[in-house]
């Protein structure tokens, strides 16, 4: 049917009429209201339009999650030069530019992808694995470096967390206590293997995380480094996490295919299989090194790579690693808000993170680029990783 405005206008006034339970008067009057009775006589309750009305507003937190951390040898050679006297290693200088963001968000997530070694222990490369591939360890500053720039928790599953074997996954889970952060995806001992819900702004949430390999073979205890060769333990604990109060579940998943512009078919079927048979509400991939696109499978948001958060690549003579798009990462911050069913929206917010050469200080890429003050360097190297990542990801904040 041909629909002019003019009738559109009438047919949609007197539907909000009608809704509204009043009948239009003559033309030109006013509408002639029902009396409605001010005692309460007669009235057998109140109207059903104000039910909706009775529900009390949706709780909501909001996380952010950031990309590899990854303490090759620029990146220590940095974090030292900006060091005080009497201090080996000093990163919260290189994060500086994150603090606000990081103490705006309920939880911030890092992702140690590398063992954090023992107070004095040296950093960066270590040697070679029983494979082949780099050892390479973080050094001891960098758990309190972290709380510092307002991180809380850190996921530590990947294909390098057995690098320096169990005492090296002891020595990093031990750094971030001794810092305050809270871990998940490795463990000293069974029973820190067991998913345990946490609170957030009044939310019972579990956050889990898994490797897809490992580069030195799995510690010979399975609880020693959470896998995710098939879908079956992913799925397993995040139903673990729901069955002991987790009200949302996120999980950290660390691929191993490396510089792929989005999800290999294989990682993309493991997610399906994971979304369908447990239904996290949010998935922040790791291991690829470059960024890849933001989707949902199912209700399930799903950031199919965060890329690096900081690293030693994107320089000449690394090979693959010198590809420029390494020096890229986002920061998933996401809004999560109860909805009247009791599932949880999801709302991602996507910071572009620049990690610049030189300084290899991280940038909020979008935002930096509005400060009137950056030099005209650093404008070249941010305005670069925008390009980059906006042919990736189109919503960049
Ligand atoms: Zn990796």
């Amino acid at each position: 049917m041909r629909t002019t405005r003019a009738t559109a206008v009438a047919i949609l006034v007197c539907a909000v009429m009608v809704a509204l339970g009043s009948t239009p008067g003559a033309a030109g009057q006013p509408p002639i209201e029902e009396p409605v009775p001010i005692d309460g006589a007669g009235v057998s309750g109140p109207p059903a339009v104000l039910a909706q009305r009775t529900q009390p507003p949706g709780r909501t937190f909001t996380i952010a999650a950031v990309g590899d951390w990854l303490s090759e040898g620029l990146v220590n050679t940095a974090a030292a030069a900006a060091a005080p006297p009497g201090v080996r290693y000093d990163h919260e200088p290189l994060l500086r530019p994150l603090t606000s963001i990081l103490s705006n968000v309920d939880l911030a997530i890092c992702h140690m992808e590398i063992p954090v070694g023992l107070p004095g222990a040296k950093a960066g490369f270590i040697g070679r694995g029983v494979y082949g591939t780099a050892l390479i360890a973080a050094p001891y500053e960098v758990a309190g470096d972290l709380k510092r720039v307002g991180f809380d928790r850190c996921s530590t599953a990947s294909n390098h967390s057995n690098d320096l074997g169990n005492g090296g996954i002891d020595s990093t889970l031990n750094a971030f206590d001794a810092a305050g952060i809270s871990h998940t995806g490795t463990a000293r001992t069974p029973a820190e293997a067991t998913p345990v819900p946490f609170t957030v702004n009044g939310v019972r949430v579990a956050h889990l995380s898994f490797a897809r390999n490992s580069n030195t073979g799995f510690p010979l205890d399975e609880w020693r480094l959470e896998r995710a060769v098939t879908a079956t333990n992913v799925v397993g604990d995040v139903a673990a996490a729901r069955a002991v109060g987790a009200e949302v579940v996120i999980v950290s998943l660390h691929v191993y295919v490396e510089m792929q512009k989005g999800p290999t078919a294989e990682d993309r079927a493991l997610v399906n299989q994971i979304v369908a048979q447990s239904h996290p509400d949010l998935i922040v991939i790791h291991g690829p090194h470059v960024v890849q696109p933001v989707e949902r499978v199912g209700d399930t948001l799903v950031y199919w790579s965060l890329g690096n958060f900081i690293s030693g690549m994107g320089v000449p003579g690394r090979d693959k690693y010198s590809d420029l798009r390494t020096l890229d990462g986002l920061m998933a911050t996401v809004r999560f808000t109860e909805q009247p069913d009791g599932s949880w929206l999801t709302e991602p917010w996507t910071v572009l993170l620049c990690n610049v050469t030189g300084s290899r200080a991280v940038y909020p890429g979008v935002s930096a680029l509005f400060d009137p003050a950056i030099t005209g360097t650093l404008r070249t190297k941010l305005e670069a990783c925008f390009n980059r990542s906006i042919q990736v990801v189109a919503d960049l904040r």
